[in-house]
């Protein structure tokens, strides 16, 4: 059994997909062609933003968006503990200093009443200028925007999402990628929309940030190619990358976002009451980036997961480290940094298999296995 079978979705999409990726081949317009252009068009309509700029991973997109806004040292951003490590390498990376929020056990994401405890404790500390907030949609389920933009406004700071694991899900009628003023998401072959390596996009309304990243993803060059105006990246998508996710976006809407929630719901029916199951709060709608469950404690989870890799079904655990406790942070202030909800969840999360492709007698394989192991 696969945890997220690509395989299959290929053998689904092939006669469409090797057309797609044949024709770019064909083309000879390898790096910024028009295909490019067209999957950004595409991107930006469905999520209903006015730019989004395809870039070379979700970890360049964030880092373009903190660049657009001159994130630096002396700048405090505000990131979740309890997310993949890019969300926080980001700041780090601008020079500026990360602080770590705490999540809610229910949703895995950004506690709002944390965030505001540790915005005021750094503005009371008096060190750092809060100046960015990155709430993450984990797992497929988009942050808490209602609670968090107004925080935002109130301290005067940016917000940006970091769909990386959202791209699909909604509040009400309105897409990920669209909360932040800008977005940032990625196209990794395992997440909601991914491509064939690496890729990602930035979103935003604001014309003069997407004219920033715009540069900023392309060595910073100004209106003359060859002068370029300030220091950037290398940071394009591949045309044959951008031809391979018109296709799977396609797809994406006809169907697959639709049949991954009819796996997790028949999840949650089999599940509820024998597992913590994922909460989706009402009116929001997920795109199950990750089915996570939770039990009592580490030593059930082993015993729990070598039990279904007995019986042939991977899990994977998303994240047995908290951001609080990587080594690569373990410079900042412990006091500035704690986090028990991630501290209790990376003891006792599982992440199990999930994909639009997943069949009934598999899922009910998987569901009879931890049922019969708890
Ligand atoms: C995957 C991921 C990223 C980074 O995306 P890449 O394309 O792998 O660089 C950032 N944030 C989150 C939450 C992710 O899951």
């Amino acid at each position: 059994m696969q945890f997220r079978d690509l395989k299959k979705q290929y053998s689904v999409l092939k006669d469409e997909m090797d057309q797609a990726i044949l024709d770019v081949v064909a083309s000879s317009a390898y790096v910024m062609g028009p295909k490019v252009k067209e999957m950004e068009q595409a991107f930006a309509d469905y999520v209903g933003v006015k730019h989004c700029i395809a870039c070379a991973s979700g970890t360049d997109a964030l880092l373009l968006a903190l660049k657009a806004w001159d994130v630096k040292a002396g700048d405090a951003v505000f990131v979740p503990s309890f997310t993949f490590f890019a969300s926080a390498e980001v700041i780090a990376m601008q020079g500026a200093t990360p602080v770590f929020v705490d999540v809610e056990q229910d949703t895995f994401n950004m506690d709002v009443r944390d965030l505001i405890y540790k915005i005021e404790h750094t503005i009371k500390a008096g060190q750092l200028k809060p100046k960015a907030i990155i709430a993450v949609d984990l797992f497929g389920l988009p942050a808490d925007f209602k609670l968090i933009r107004p925080v935002a406004q109130r301290f005067g700071m940016y917000l940006l999402e970091d769909g990386a694991q959202g791209f699909g899900g909604r509040i009400g009628e309105q897409k990920v990628c669209s909360f932040g003023d800008i977005a940032a998401t990625s196209f990794f072959p395992a997440k909601p929309v991914g491509c064939y390596g690496d890729g990602g996009a930035v979103f935003t309304n604001n014309d003069e940030w997407a004219a920033l990243m715009d540069s900023y993803h392309i060595h910073g060059k100004g209106s003359d190619r060859y002068d370029n105006v300030r220091i950037g990246l290398n940071s394009r998508l591949d045309s044959i990358q951008a031809a391979i996710l018109l296709v799977k976006l396609k797809a994406f809407k006809d169907y697959e976002l639709v049949d991954v929630n009819t796996v997790a719901e028949r999840y949650t029916e089999k599940l509820k009451g024998v597992v913590k199951t994922p909460e989706i709060p009402r009116g929001f709608y997920s795109s199950w980036a990750q089915y996570t469950i939770q039990v009592a404690d580490k030593k059930v989870r082993a015993k729990l997961q070598d039990a279904l890799k007995a019986a042939d079904i991977p899990t994977a655990i998303y994240y047995p480290i908290p951001m609080h406790r990587q080594t690569a942070f373990s410079y900042l202030d412990p006091t500035m940094n704690q986090c028990p909800v991630a501290d209790r969840l990376a003891d006792t999360v599982l992440s199990l298999p999930i994909h639009p492709y997943l069949s009934e007698e598999d899922q009910d394989k998987i569901c009879s296995v931890i049922i019969s192991n708890l």
